[in-house]
C-alpha cells in the first residue's frame, strides 16, 4: 500500500466497530500494535458497547451517528483523551482525515454507502465488509476508486479467499471464480417446510458467528446472491464467470479456477478474524494465534449445488446484477426491508422472496448516476416496501 508515508503503524478506522465484525477488528487491531493502531472507532446508536470500546482500545477519534447516543458517549469519554463527534457527516469526514490510513467498514446495509464513496474519492484504502455497498454501486465506487488510486481489499471471507488465491496472478486470465456456500439454516429444506420457519430458526447458522442481517441473508442464500454481486465489481468478473457451491463445512472459503484447469483455494478455520487481519495488514500476513485448521477432523469435504427453486433469491441477485443501473439499489433495497420486517416477525421467512419479486417487478426506471440517487432510490423503494406489507 502506497500512502503510508513515514514508517508508523498503518492508522485504521473502524466505521460500524459494535457490530460482530467491528469487534473482532477492534481484538485484530489491538493484537498488532507495531504493525496496526486503531485510529478511530464509529458506531450508529450502540452508546454503552462503544463506551466500553473508547476506554479499552484508546482510540483519537470516535464518531456516535445518532444524536441521543452521541450525548451519552461524550458525557461518560469527558475526561479521556478522545475527540467525540456527532452525526452522519462526521461519519464521512473522519474517513478523509489526514490522520486515518486505511478506512474498513463494517457498517450494515446502505448506510455505508457514502463513507465508502467519500474515502475512496480521497484515495484512501478501503477494507470493505459492507457488501451492500458494492451490490448497489459497484460501478460508482470501482470507478472512484481506479480514479483516485484507492486500493479495494475484501473482508468478506470468500473474497478474501479469492482475493488470497489470486496473488501473484496479475497476468493470469481467470476462467471461473467458484464462490462457496455454507448452505445457511435451512440447506436441504422443502418449499413447505421452508413455509414455517421462524426468526429463531432463521439465526442459527450453522458455522459462521456473524450479525443478524447477515445470518438471514445466508438461510435464504440472498447472501450469496449478494455476494456473487460483490465479487463481480471487486474482481471485474462478468457473472458467467461467477458460480456458487454448497460446501456445508466451510472449510474451503473459495476458489479460483484459472485458463489451464488448475484450481486454487483459500482453507482455513471459519473465523471472520481471519479475513479481517488480512484485508489490515495487506500485503503482509501476521501472526493469528487461534485455533488451526485440523484436516483429520473432517473425514470429508462435500459439494453440492444451491437449490435454486427453493431459494430463489440467488437468481434473483444474478438477474438484478445483469439488468443493472438502479435495479440491484431496489433489489437490496427491498431485501434490507423484507429482513427489517421478518426480524420484527411482521412477516414469514418465505414472505423475503415475494417481496423482492415484487419490488423488481414494479422497480421505477430512474437515472441514476450519483451517490445522491442511490440513496433517494434506497429511500423511496423502502417506504414503498414498508407501506404495502407483505
Ligand atoms: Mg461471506
Amino acid at each position: 500500500m502506497n500512502n503510508q508515508k513515514d514508517n508508523h503503524p498503518r492508522r485504521i478506522a473502524v466505521l460500524g466497530s459494535t457490530g460482530s465484525m467491528g469487534t473482532q477488528a477492534l481484538e485484530v487491531i489491538a493484537q498488532h500494535p507495531d504493525v496496526l493502531q486503531l485510529e478511530v472507532i464509529a458506531a450508529n446508536s450502540s452508546a454503552d458497547l462503544l463506551i466500553e470500546q473508547a476506554k479499552k482500545y484508546q482510540p483519537n477519534i470516535v464518531v456516535v451517528v445518532r444524536e441521543d447516543a452521541y450525548r451519552k458517549v461524550k458525557e461518560a469519554l469527558a475526561d479521556e483523551d478522545v475527540k467525540v463527534f456527532c452525526g452522519e457527516e462526521s461519519l464521512c469526514d473522519v474517513c478523509e482525515m489526514d490522520c486515518v490510513d486505511m478506512v474498513l467498514s463494517c457498517i450494515v446495509g446502505i448506510a455505508g454507502l457514502r463513507p465508502a464513496y467519500r474515502t475512496v474519492a480521497c484515495g484512501t484504502p478501503l477494507a470493505i465488509a459492507n457488501k451492500e455497498t458494492l451490490v448497489v454501486a459497484g460501478e460508482l465506487i470501482m470507478r472512484t476508486a481506479k480514479e483516485h488510486n484507492a486500493p479495494v481489499l475484501p473482508v468478506d471471507s470468500e473474497h478474501s479467499a479469492i482475493f488470497q488465491c489470486l496473488a501473484g496472478e496479475h497476468y493470469n486470465p481467470v476462467e471461473k471464480l467458484i464462490i462457496t456456500a455454507s448452505g445457511g439454516a435451512f440447506r436441504g429444506y422443502t418449499k413447505e417446510q421452508l413455509e414455517t420457519v421462524t426468526l429463531k430458526d432463521a439465526l442459527k447458522h450453522p458455522n459462521w458467528t456473524m450479525g443478524p442481517k447477515v445470518t438471514i441473508d445466508s438461510a435464504s442464500l440472498m447472501n450469496k446472491g449478494l455476494e456473487v454481486i460483490e465479487a463481480k465489481w471487486l474482481f471485474d468478473m462478468p457473472l458467467e464467470k461467477i458460480d456458487v457451491l454448497v460446501h456445508p463445512q466451510s472449510v474451503i472459503h473459495s476458489m479460483v479456477q484459472f485458463e489451464d484447469g488448475s484450481v486454487k483455494a483459500q482453507l482455513g478455520v471459519p473465523d471472520m478474524r481471519l479475513p479481517i487481519q488480512y484485508a489490515l495488514s495487506y500485503p503482509l500476513r501476521l501472526p493469528l494465534p487461534y485455533e488451526r485448521l485440523d484436516f483429520a477432523k473432517y473425514s470429508t469435504l462435500t459439494f453440492e449445488k444451491p437449490d435454486r427453486e427453493v431459494f430463489p433469491c440467488l437468481d434473483m441477485a444474478y438477474k438484478a446484477s445483469a439488468a443493472g443501473g438502479g435495479i440491484p439499489c431496489v433489489m437490496n433495497a427491498a431485501n434490507e426491508a423484507a429482513v427489517r420486517m421478518f426480524m420484527e416477525e411482521k412477516i414469514t421467512f418465505t414472505d423475503i422472496p415475494r417481496i423482492l419479486e415484487r419490488a423488481l417487478s414494479t422497480a421505477p426506471s430512474v437515472k441514476i448516476s450519483t451517490i445522491d440517487d442511490y440513496i433517494a432510490l434506497d429511500n423511496e423503494t423502502k417506504q414503498k416496501i414498508t407501506c404495502m406489507g407483505a
